[in-house]
């Protein structure tokens, strides 16, 4: 059975809050799994399995064939977590209520709208609703999180009433980068949220409003063809330029938001080739035509065979056997365990020096001739 998805998506209301119309722009586009999405997903059914296995008593204790090492580690550390929280919550209210993958329905605050809470408590001291992300790319904090708060809305709507809590929790719980993040909340806080943004979900809901760029748009799937994202993307680039050549201000401001172009420009010229290929469209000035590609073998071992025919030896003409990468050894064995084991072994040598955002968690290099000194600091204060 085709998935159900409500127009207005917990996950999605950081953009449908900021930009009201995306809601429906969306709802009409087609769906595109990757390859994170599937196994994202494949993660969320061996968690709930390894939990639904404890809480019946249980243990899965054998790692299915299909299943890395990776997912493994990972779902199991989420197990572990979520068993530290039912015990919290039976030591703070024995009758507390421990749900697996339960259906929140928020549509008193937003039309239709409702999720599913990976892992939910409900007690009469607190009521928590905890979120596996298996992705690890962006580290995603519970902080005014729309997407946790829409969820304890909806887990207040079925519990909160008849178990009296004053207090909401909030949990993200992200083991492939050792994140663990939770917020905590009075129900009246959180109620008052909720009547906030009514007026902006039925605005959502009806697809009124003006579009609205920003960070939001990373993944609308609207992104392609947005007139407003493409003005935002670029007014950087074309607004207040020095007429000859670029200041230093200019230079920070065009590069701060050179990741944001690119991955906007990756997302027109996939939809325009793919337009171009199955619609047939033209594009003025524009043509496919085939990649550029590498010659290879077709076959490798009749090129042995050929090579050694003219007097090779192996050493010559065959590459000595290599190790995976450090990536696919994690995958294989999990996290921790090749931490564990290959920790003499594993060293990081000095990568060559790249500019970011201050916002990177990296620490700054130290460098032989200060470039700050070069800065026209009369611009600092514009
Ligand atoms: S890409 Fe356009 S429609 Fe989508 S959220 Fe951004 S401004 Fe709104």
């Amino acid at each position: 059975m085709p998935e159900i998805h409500a127009i207005l998506s917990a996950s999605a209301s950081h953009r449908w809050l900021e930009c009201t119309p995306s809601a429906r722009l969306e709802a009409d586009l087609p769906d595109k799994t990757s390859e994170y999405a599937e196994e994202g997903t494949k993660a969320h059914a061996l968690a709930e399995k390894r939990l639904n296995k404890y809480l019946a008593g249980k243990n899965l204790k054998t790692k299915p064939k299909d299943v890395d090492g990776e997912m493994w580690e990972a779902t199991g550390q989420y197990v572990d977590i979520c068993i530290e929280k039912i015990n919290e919550a039976k030591s703070a209210s024995p009758d507390a209520e421990v749900h697996v993958e339960e259906r929140l329905d928020f549509s008193p605050w937003v039309p239709e709208g409702f999720g599913t809470g990976d892992m939910v408590l409900v007690s009469d001291a607190y009521i928590e609703v905890i979120d596996l992300k298996y992705g690890k790319g962006v580290k995603v904090s519970a902080e005014n999180n729309s997407q946790m708060m829409l969820y304890a809305l909806g887990l207040y709507n079925s519990y909160g009433l008849l178990y009296g809590a004053e207090k909401v929790r909030m949990t993200i719980v992200q083991p492939r980068i050792d994140n663990l993040s939770t917020a905590e909340i009075s129900v009246k806080d959180l109620l008052a949220w909720g009547e906030s943004i009514k007026p902006v979900a039925q605005k959502a809901f009806k697809g009124e409003g003006e579009r609205c760029a920003g960070e939001h748009c990373k993944f609308c799937k609207g992104k392609a063809t947005c007139r407003k994202l493409a003005e935002w993307e670029l007014e950087k680039v074309q607004e207040d330029l020095e007429p000859d050549d670029l200041t230093d201000i200019d230079v920070v401001d065009i590069l701060l938001r050179a990741d944001s172009i690119k991955k906007w420009l990756t997302a027109l010229e996939e939809y325009a080739l793919d337009k171009a290929i199955n619609d047939g469209i033209e594009w003025p000035g524009m043509k496919v035509v085939e990649g550029r590609s590498n010659r290879k073998i077709s076959d490798p071992d009749a090129a042995r065979s050929i090579l050694a025919q003219e007097g090779y030896s192996e050493d010559d003409f065959l590459k000595p056997r290599e190790l995976k990468t450090i990536t696919d050894l994690e995958k294989l064995m999990g996290k921790k365990q090749f931490a564990q084991v290959m920790k003499d072994i594993i060293v990081k040598p000095q990568d060559k020096p790249t500019l970011v955002a201050n916002s990177d968690k990296r620490e700054p290099m130290k460098l032989e001739t200060a470039g700050a000194d070069d800065l026209d600091d009369s611009l600092l204060n514009d």
